[in-house]
C-alpha cells in the first residue's frame, strides 16, 4: 500500500534535512503524527519564526535577531576588530566563544569549499570577508580538519596572500576530520591560543 500524501510529503520534507536518512524521516514523521497537536503546531511555529526572526549579520554573517544592525559580537565595543576568526558555521562561533581565549571578531563563512558537492567560493559569504580587511591586523582560519576545512583555509590563504594582513591557522591538537562544534573548551581554547601563522 501507499502512504497517503501527507506523510509522503513530510517524509520528503525531513529527509532533506542533514543527518536523516529515509529511515530516520520516516520514523520522525511517525513520531510526530503521534504527537499532540499542541505539540506538532509548537513545532511547526518554531520552523517559521526561526526562519523569519533570524537574518545573518551583515557584517560577519553569523547569526541574529532579525532587524538588528548587527550581531552581538560585532557591535561590542570591547572587542578587537583588527582580530578576524574565520569559521565555517555560526555552531563555530559558540564553541570558540565557550572557549573563553578570544576576544576577537568572527566572520562566518556557512560552509566550506567542495567542488564534489557543488560548494565554490560563491557559494560562501567571501566577497564580504575581502571586503571587510581595511583595518585588520591578523586572520586566524578557523576552519574545520576535514578535507573542505584544510582546502578552504589554503584557499583564503592565497587569497589573503596579496593584502598586508597576517595569517594564522587554529594549531592542531584539534581532531583531524573533525568539526570544531564538537572540540572541548580546553582543547579549542589551547588551539586558539596556539595558532600558527600560515
Ligand atoms: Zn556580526
Amino acid at each position: 500500500m501507499r502512504y497517503p500524501t501527507p506523510l509522503l510529503t513530510l517524509i520528503r520534507e525531513l529527509s532533506r534535512l542533514p543527518g536523516i536518512g529515509p529511515k530516520s524521516a520516516q520514523r520522525l514523521a511517525f513520531h510526530l503524527f503521534n504527537q499532540s497537536e499542541e505539540d506538532v503546531f509548537a513545532l511547526a511555529r518554531a520552523l517559521e519564526e526561526a526562519k523569519t526572526g533570524l537574518e545573518r549579520c551583515p557584517r560577519c554573517a553569523h547569526v541574529m535577531a532579525a532587524g538588528n544592525e548587527a550581531c552581538e559580537v560585532c557591535l561590542d565595543p570591547a572587542r578587537d576588530a583588527a582580530l578576524l576568526c574565520v569559521v565555517e558555521q555560526p555552531a563555530d562561533v559558540l564553541a570558540i566563544e565557550r572557549s573563553g581565549e578570544y576576544a576577537g571578531h568572527y566572520h562566518v563563512l556557512h560552509g566550506a569549499l567542495s567542488p564534489m558537492q557543488g560548494v565554490g567560493p560563491d557559494q560562501l559569504t567571501l566577497r564580504l570577508l575581502l571586503e571587510r580587511l581595511e583595518g585588520v591586523r591578523e586572520v586566524v582560519l578557523a576552519t574545520s580538519t576535514t578535507v573542505e576545512g584544510e582546502a578552504t583555509a589554503l584557499y583564503l590563504a592565497q587569497r589573503l596572500e596579496a593584502s598586508a594582513v597576517r595569517i594564522s591557522r587554529i594549531a592542531y591538537g584539534l581532531p583531524v576530520g573533525g568539526d570544531l562544534e564538537y572540540a572541548d573548551e580546553v582543547t579549542l581554547g589551547r588551539a586558539m591560543t596556539h595558532r600558527r601563522p600560515l
